[in-house]
């Protein structure tokens, strides 16, 4: 069984923590977003999880559809100019608070995400830091 290690993520425009102690998924703090479909918009919370992308949102998401994503502190689009590489939809990205960003695939439905680190062994001895055994 794997480290579960909880990302800690932060606007990559205001730089303000998007970690939401009070709503919690899988034990650890969840990231807080405000989305927007053409049909509605409101709030999601990401699991922070590595490699769990677990989510609840507080409105309807349909399978397919582009989300869009913004900091709920500054309220600018977390879009970048990079497109998924499974279906084209623009990708997602946050800065982490140790360096590095994750980014993600905004199709809800699809599985595209990963994690650049600047430095992966300070990360990763973060990590282990952390939540080693
Ligand atoms: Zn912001
Ligand atoms: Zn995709």
């Amino acid at each position: 069984m794997k480290n579960r290690v909880s990302l800690q993520v932060k606007c990559p425009n205001c730089r303000r923590s998007l970690m939401d102690e009070e709503v919690k998924l899988h034990g650890a703090p969840s990231i807080k977003l405000n989305i927007m479909t053409p049909e509605d918009r409101g709030t999601i919370h990401l699991c922070s999880v590595y490699e769990c992308f677990d989510h609840v949102s507080d409105i309807p998401l349909e399978n397919d559809t582009v989300v869009e994503f913004a900091c709920p502190k500054c309220n600018k689009e977390l879009l970048i100019q990079e497109e998924c590489q499974l279906c084209d939809a623009p990708m997602v990205s946050f800065v982490l608070q140790t360096g590095g960003r994750v980014s993600f695939c905004s199709r809800n439905g699809c599985s595209n995400h990963y994690v650049a680190f600047e430095d992966l062994s300070t990360e990763l001895s973060k990590f282990y830091d952390e939540f080693g055994h």
